[in-house]
């Protein structure tokens, strides 16, 4: 079985595996580089869960979660876990089917600064999503999951596009401003054109660093302006990635990046909170040519999807 929280021993709470993720990472908590111990939500059972994904460097199309590495004691909560309309679901069968079961309803681009004091902060944030429902034991009776949730991981936004549920993808969803049905939110990154505000995807072909400048990431596909095409770049800032706290973990994808490039290996990446913008370059010979960047202003506007 697999679920979308979990019991952190550690910490004393529930987790999600993005919050778990992001433990892992800060290089300023208390928890940096730590693999924690996650068990059953149920305090009647906490039977050992596995982490899957959470502490790989490479992020798969794969969502994020936790499964059932123990036999559940009897009459955890977790053992049938029932959907909304009180159908139980039938049990996953392979490891890849796990699938985010709520979507959040709105993408953080500017979560407030984390206090530094460790990771207890973070589990106190509003991120609620991804939990596998069913109920909590000792919980108050009947008292339901929160239905809207905002939540700053783009990777949990990105499993839920790839999750292929298409039912939820219909649900309304916020980034910034501008409030759609989510499905709507994603847009291959050659279209860009058509609409400012979304998170932007495609696969991508090249890895520059700009000494003293940061990271650029390339697109295979080019954008079509007035019967020619340019290319479209995605540049992650160095004063971005030197002022995140988890710039190793980033730097660390970075480098699996470069090897996948080398491999040949399809990588997708899906940005947001950013716009393509035209800029002119001009060669040596003087011959000038157009192409399209977008600047993050977060590393964590930046999600990448390995095969
Ligand atoms: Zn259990």
């Amino acid at each position: 079985m697999k679920f979308g929280r979990a019991y952190c021993e550690q910490l004393e709470k529930n987790l999600s595996p993005y919050q778990a993720r992001e433990l892992y990472t800060d290089e300023d908590g208390d928890h940096y580089d730590e693999v924690l111990t996650f068990l059953c939500e149920d305090k009647n059972c906490r039977s050992a869960l596995t982490p899957v994904g959470i502490y790989m460097t490479r992020k798969s199309k794969r969502a994020l979660h936790f499964r059932t590495k123990d036999e559940h004691k009897n009459g955890c909560n977790f053992l049938e876990l029932v959907d909304t309309d009180g159908k139980p679901r039938k049990p996953s069968l392979n490891e890849d089917d796990y699938k985010v079961s709520a979507f959040p309803s709105e993408f953080n681009l500017t979560p407030p600064k984390r206090k530094s004091n460790g990771g207890g902060s973070i589990v106190d944030s509003d991120d609620d999503a991804g939990s596998t429902g069913g109920g909590t034991a000792g919980s108050s009776g009947g008292a339901r999951r929160k239905t809207s949730s905002k939540t700053r991981y783009l990777d949990l936004v990105v499993d839920c596009f790839l999750s292929g549920d298409d039912e939820s993808k219909k649900g309304l969803f916020t980034i910034g401003a501008k409030t759609k049905p989510f499905q709507r939110f994603f847009k291959k990154v050659e279209y860009f054109g058509d609409e400012a505000g979304l998170i932007y995807y495609g696969i991508i072909d090249r890895l520059e660093f700009y000494p003293g400048i940061g990271i650029g990431i390339r697109f295979n596909k080019r954008v079509e302006v007035a019967d020619s095409y340019h290319r479209i770049w995605v540049n992650v800032p160095l004063a971005k990635i030197d002022q995140s706290r988890r710039k190793k973990a980033f730097m660390a994808e970075i480098t699996e990046l470069k090897k996948a490039f080398d491999q040949k290996e399809e990588v997708l990446a899906f940005f947001v909170g950013a716009y393509p913008i035209k800029t002119a370059i001009t060669l040596k010979e003087g011959d000038t040519f157009d192409i399209y960047q977008a600047e993050l202003s977060s590393i964590d506007h930046l999600s990448l999807t390995f095969p």
